[in-house]
């Protein structure tokens, strides 16, 4: 088990991409803290996690509020005394096109991807700074990278992740801490559920393997960037997206 012992805390670990990578770093040996607006899915989550014999913890927080946040980190150093990963995975998205997107769509998008990730980043620094070591993972987008149309907040939100990532890294790294980013590609989630079939078609054509991504294509990554295997890599963003984008 690569990650035996750990804790990690995992913001939007309720459901989706967030509960794909819950239920993976547990079971490479870790112990998870869930952290959801949503509490009652989080705690099915948690429960689930403490099926495969791990402790979990389900914690009611909204990244956009910096003292919930904190609040929430002590809770967990409380309880398990250190806090080894951070995935920042909540995310939220508003889409309009430039001229009809209003200052709250605006806002809304940019306060949970962004300043929530910022928020988290920020407060498990302080531990992890004592500890001398963690890991950092932020969930980009491929959009952060390409831009796209009607998604000016969420791709400048996913943009902001992937410098803040940068920042965070050289920031940090004397310390032994490690901070990267994954930008997935299209995903099969709830999130992308509501997208009209014609441009998930659409979307498909444009995507060399020829299929979606699932949740636990992603996981898969946040595993290994978690891990001392990933020991000597920090400011970078793994793009999974079946070769959509290609530097
Ligand atoms: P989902 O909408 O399925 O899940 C997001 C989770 O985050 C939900 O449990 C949601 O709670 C929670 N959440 C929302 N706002 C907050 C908040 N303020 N504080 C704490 N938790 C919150 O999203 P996905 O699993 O699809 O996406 C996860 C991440 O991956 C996001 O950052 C997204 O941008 C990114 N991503 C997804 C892609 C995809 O194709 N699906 C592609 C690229 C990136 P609630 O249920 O109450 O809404």
């Amino acid at each position: 088990m690569r990650l035996k012992d750990k804790v990690a805390l995992v913001t939007g670990g309720a459901r989706g991409i967030g509960r794909a990578i819950a239920l993976a770093l547990a079971q490479e040996g870790a112990n998870i803290v869930v952290a959801d607006v949503n509490i009652e899915a989080a705690k099915t989550t948690a429960s689930d996690i403490e099926k495969m014999g791990r402790q979990a913890l389900a914690l009611e927080m909204d990244v956009t509020d910096y003292a919930k946040t904190e609040e929430a980190v002590n809770k967990i150093l409380d309880k398990f005394t250190k806090v080894d990963i951070l995935i920042n995975n909540a995310g939220i998205t508003k889409d309009n096109l430039l001229l009809r997107m209003s200052a709250a769509e605006w806002d809304a998008v940019l306060n949970v991807n962004l300043k929530g990730t910022f928020n988290c980043i920020k407060a498990v620094s302080r531990p992890m700074i004592k500890q001398r070591s963690g890991k950092i993972v932020s969930i980009a987008s491929i959009i952060g990278i390409i831009g796209n149309p009607g998604q000016a907040n969420y791709s400048a939100s996913k943009a902001g992740i992937i410098a803040l990532t940068k920042t965070a890294a050289k920031e940090l790294a004397a310390r032994n801490i490690n901070v990267n980013a994954i930008a997935p590609g299209f995903i099969q989630t709830e999130m992308t559920a509501k997208l009209p079939d014609q441009i998930k078609e659409k979307m498909k054509e444009a995507i060399p393997l020829a299929k979606f991504g699932v949740p636990e294509d992603v996981a898969a990554a946040c595993v290994f960037l978690a891990s001392e295997d990933a020991g000597y890599i920090t400011g970078q963003t793994i793009v999974i997206d079946g070769g959509m984008v290609m530097a």
